[in-house]
Parts: structure tokens; sequence; C-alpha cells
């Protein structure tokens, strides 16, 4: 995906761009899982042109001096991002904090587009000038809380979206490891790279920093996206929770499946399940990952209790198949694999229409619609409309007569019909016109 970070001092305005541009499209809190998360990653879109986007400033470094923590914001922006926008306030003028950044971000070779914001009305449009001190090109004028220029600010930014992008290497499965600190992802990472690493590069030959490396297994092509890596280089936000949500975020967005990690001998604990809800969310395939197994005391009952414990936790990732490893002593990592290609087969799984008819044609016969918001729904038709993941649309009378429930029904009836282990599914009900 084509990432965009939003930098800023504080007070510009960074939060309500980041919702103005977002929209409606942030997903952020989950009655299922009973946790807020943080409103800094989002997808969006622009002329049917889809990116990603950070908000940067929806990170605070306790204690951090105030001209650290923007320098870490810019940093962090600078290795995330494809195209980043500064965005300054135009009721302040220019501060030292704008310069500071701004010379932080001339070490960047990714286009940084200058936004002021608070330009509410015409009038005050000359305000923009002097922000030409600051070194880039074209300062856009905008107003975040009136939406105004942001059309503007956007066709600048997808400009530099090249559309080949994507064309990656579309044979290999990439997926991620994901968890909370210290559950094992890098010595995971390492132990599945081990002497399989064959190259080590920018895979997409873009200009982002983060290394993700390819490598065979079994004659199969996987690349593993990096957030291990993320702890080398000894910045401050490697310590700071929302920084490294932003990267887990990132390599999420990035992945086809995801190795959700967790401790076998700590258990799971709520953080377990936030990092869990972040995979969720993104819609992706998903395999769990119980590591550090060797350490556990174990009887021929374990596992199987474990296995209950992971599916009572983990109730929104019922789909997803369980794996027992140990990174340090290297025991069971190649289980993994068959997991990974199952989910990634069943997360591209293509349904014919007279298949896929047929199944939600039997599931109404078994258990008809019960009336709901005074009507009674009827199916008449339904379609894939894509794959990662698998996603169809039902066409229904009315979709207000479909009560969640009974879509659920339907989903888990397809379940059954059809393997899709390892991925979610998506219905969308539309009205048939
Ligand atoms: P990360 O923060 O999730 O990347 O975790 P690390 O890979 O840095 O591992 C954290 C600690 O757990 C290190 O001391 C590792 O040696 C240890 N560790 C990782 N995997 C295992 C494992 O499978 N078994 C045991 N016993 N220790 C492990």
């Amino acid at each position: 995906p084509f990432v965009v970070a939003i930098v800023g001092r504080p007070n510009v305005g960074k939060s309500s761009l980041f919702n103005r541009i977002a929209g409606d499209k942030i997903a952020i809190t989950d009655d299922e899982i009973g946790v807020t998360r943080d409103r800094i990653y989002a997808k969006a879109e622009w002329l049917t042109k889809k990116f990603s986007l950070i908000d940067t400033g929806g990170i605070d470094i306790i204690d951090a001096p105030f001209l650290s923590q923007i320098k870490e914001q810019a940093l962090l922006a600078m290795d995330e991002a494809d195209v980043i926008i500064f965005l300054t306030d135009g009721k302040s003028g220019v501060t030292d904090g704008d310069s500071y950044i701004a010379k932080q971000l001339y070490q960047t070779n990714k286009p940084v587009v200058l936004a002021v914001n608070k330009i509410d009305d015409v009038n005050q449009i000359n305000n923009i000038y002097e922000f030409y001190q600051l070194g880039f090109e074209d300062p856009i004028a905008i107003s975040s809380n009136h939406g105004i220029g942001i059309g503007d600010l956007l066709d600048r930014v997808i400009s530099y979206m090249k559309d080949d992008k994507e064309i990656i290497d579309e044979s290999a499965i990439k997926f991620s490891i994901i968890g909370r600190p210290n559950v094992g992802k890098s010595s995971l990472t390492n132990a599945i790279l081990g002497r399989n690493r064959v190259i080590v590069s920018d895979i997409s030959g873009t200009t982002r920093d983060a290394i993700d490396s390819k490598f065979k297994f079994n004659k199969k092509d996987y690349i593993v996206i990096d957030t291990a890596g993320i702890k080398k280089r000894g910045r401050i936000y490697e310590n700071t929770d929302k920084y490294s949500v932003i990267r887990t975020l990132g390599a999420i967005d990035r992945s086809d499946v995801v190795l959700v990690v967790i401790d076998g001998n700590e258990g799971i604990i709520e953080q377990d399940k936030n990092v869990a809800g972040y995979a969720m969310d993104a819609n992706k395939a998903v395999v769990i990952v119980v590591n550090k197994w060797d350490i556990v005391e174990k009887d021929d009952k374990t596992m199987q209790k474990m296995i209950r414990k992971i599916r009572e936790e983990f109730k929104f990732l019922d789909y997803a198949p369980i794996v027992f490893t140990s990174a340090r002593e290297n025991e069971r990592i190649h289980t993994i694999f068959p997991s990974i290609d199952l989910a990634y087969e069943n997360y591209t799984k293509e349904i014919k229409t007279n298949v896929l008819n047929q199944i939600i044609q039997d599931a109404v016969a078994m258990n008809p619609t019960p009336i709901h918001n005074h009507g009674k729904a009827n199916f008449s038709y339904a379609t894939q409309v894509s794959i990662k993941p698998p996603t169809f649309v039902l066409f229904v009378n009315d979709p207000e007569f479909v009560h969640f429930s009974y879509e659920r029904y339907l989903a888990n009836q397809l379940r059954d019909a059809i393997d899709f282990e390892g991925t979610p599914v998506r219905l969308i009900l539309r009205r048939k016109v």
C-alpha cells in the first residue's frame, strides 16, 4: 500500500486533518474485543486511489523533550511513508518548531507536501506566503475544520503515487509476525529465515526503508515483512507503544497473512488481544503462533487446554489455525508453513457463483428468514466480488430486514460448506434494484 504520513508540531491540526481525510473509515472501537484502539492509522481514498494514512501526532512520548518528540515523529514518517504531509498553522505563522521539522525533513528524498492549515477564509490566504521560507515548494492553503483545500492537497499527494507500486513479487506469500514485546518475534523471524534467506532487499524497489526478506521454503517463495528490524534503530520510539503500533499496522497492511505470536508460557494478556484485534480489523488471514512452547510444563492435555483457552480469549479469530513453536530451540518452526499456505489459499479462494448460490439457497431453506424490522428478507442472488479476503455480495429485497444474527448464520453456513480456515470472510448485503 501507498502510505501517507502527517507530521507537524502540536496543535497545528494534524488529527483534524487526519479525520477529515480518513472520514468514517477509521475502525477504532470494537465491542467484540472490548478495547479502544488508537486513531492513528487508517485507510483512505481519493479519486479511486487508495492509500494508508498515519497521524504521527497521535503519539505523545511522555517525558521526552519537545524537540526530540517532533524529531521522532519526523523520523517515523520518513521511515514509514511514501509521501509526507508537513502540516503548519497559518494563524500562528512559521515557528521555530516548524523550522526544526523542516530541517529533519530535508534529509529525506521522499516527497514532502507542505500544507498551511487554519486558512478558514479567503482573506487569510496571504498568510501562506511566509511559509515559502521553510524551503518546500508551493504551500497549499487548507482548513481542516471547514474542509477547504483538502482536494487540492490530496491531488498533490496522489500525484506522487506510481502505478507500478504494487507490482512486487506476486507469486510470493507476504506475511508479518506481530505480537506484544518479548513474545519472541525477532527470534521467530531469525529461526524462520535461518539459512533460508536468499535476498535481503528493498523488495518493492521503492524508497521504503523497512527491509523485507524474501526466502524459499519447500520451493515456495515467501516474504517476511520485517517488524523485528525496528529494534535495531535505537531511537526513542522503539520503546513507545504507539510507535510500535504504527509499525505493526504498517506491517499488517503490507501482509497477506499475519502471524499473531503469543507467549505460551505467560499465557494471554490484554495486550495480546489488542494486537490480535489489529489483524482482525485489517481483514487479513491469520495464524496464531504459540511460542516458547519449550519452557511450558506439559502433559498430554496441555496443548488441548491451550487451544481451548485461545478459542475462548480470541473468539473473533475463530478461523485462525494455531501452531506451537520454540523459536529459541528452533523446534517445530516448519509447522508454521502449512498453516500459512492454507490461510493464504483460503484468503485468495474463489467460489463459483452457482456453488455459492446453492449454499445460500440451502441455508435459507433450512432456516427461513424471520420477520425483522417489519419485513421478511428475500435473497435473490449472491456473487463473489473479491478475494483477499473472500468477499460476497448478497442481493436482498431490503438489507434492513436482515438481522445481524441471520447474517452471521449465513456466513457460518458458507464456512461449513467451504474451507475458509485461516481467513475472514466478508458478506455485504445490497438492496436488489
Ligand atoms: P520480541 O520482542 O517479540 O521480538 O521477542 P525476542 O525475539 O526479542 O525474544 C524475547 C526473549 O524471549 C529473548 O530473551 C528470547 O531469547 C526469548 N525467546 C524467544 N523465543 C523463545 C522460545 O521459543 N523459547 C524460549 N524459552 N525463549 C524464547
